[in-house]
């Protein structure tokens, strides 16, 4: 985003981006709703994660995940570059702080499909960091109902039948977490839920705290 200036040349701090962290378990319909909201809205840059599970057909590397090893993994943790990272159902995944922070300071908004614990993770150094919590918006994605997250797992088609009950399995706990975000869609029919996001993307960029120190008349 181009640095502004008012009327007097005086270079204003562009809006500082949102970093927009969608959640839910395994199923829910988080990578279809993500999918469909970057077609809409050009601007909104996607966090590429690191995991260290196979790709799936048709999946990208550096475009859907960066595809490392257990052992590249460790390294990266090592290094601190990870604004989170996690065991989700038996491969490790994380967000690397490059995939975020600059981007929301020059005013871009960043998109992260993350699991539960990496949120919660994010949310807590949201807590101690004034700039990551001026950008975090919290959703989670859940299901209509249980039977239907099934019914979406196993008509992927992706994972072996040992994959999906682990991923059922913790999709119990997942869903007690709900309460810990700030928006909740329920995502019955696809259309309708991106609709929803994408409003909720226009009322958030409406928001005062993101607009810029030295205010918008300024
Ligand atoms: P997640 O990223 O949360 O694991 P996906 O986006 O991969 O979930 O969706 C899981 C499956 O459910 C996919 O086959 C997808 O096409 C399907 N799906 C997503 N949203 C809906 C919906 N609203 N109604 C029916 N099927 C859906
Ligand atoms: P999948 O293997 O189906 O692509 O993703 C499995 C789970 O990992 C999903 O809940 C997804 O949101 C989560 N996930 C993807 N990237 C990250 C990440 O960088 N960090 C964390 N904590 N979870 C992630």
């Amino acid at each position: 985003m181009p640095v502004e200036e008012n009327n007097a040349g005086i270079k204003k701090p562009p809006r500082l981006g949102i970093a927009l962290i969608v959640s839910g378990p395994s199923g829910a319909g988080k990578s279809s709703v993500c999918s469909a909201l970057r077609k809409r809205e050009s601007s909104l840059r996607f966090s590429v994660s690191c995991t260290t599970r196979r790709p799936r057909p048709g999946e990208q590397d550096g475009e859907d995940y960066y595809f490392i090893s257990v052992h590249e993994f460790n390294s990266k943790v090592r290094d601190g570059l990870f604004l989170e990272h996690a065991d989700v159902h038996g491969n490790y995944y994380g967000t690397l702080k490059s995939e975020i922070l600059d981007h929301v300071l020059s005013g871009t908004d960043v998109l992260l499909d993350i699991d539960v614990q990496g949120a919660m993770q994010v949310k807590k150094a949201a807590s101690e960091d004034s700039t990551l919590s001026r950008c975090l918006e919290l959703v989670f994605i859940g299901p209509p109902d249980f039977a239907e997250l099934e019914k979406r797992l196993r008509g992927r088609g992706t994972e072996s039948e040992e994959a999906i009950s682990k991923r059922l399995a913790d999709a119990k706990q997942e869903l007690d977490c709900w309460n810990l975000y700030d928006y909740l869609l329920i995502n019955k029919v696809l259309e309708k839920t991106v609709d929803d996001l994408h409003s909720l993307l226009d009322i958030l960029h409406k928001k005062t705290i993101r607009l810029g120190d030295s205010g918008f008349y300024g």
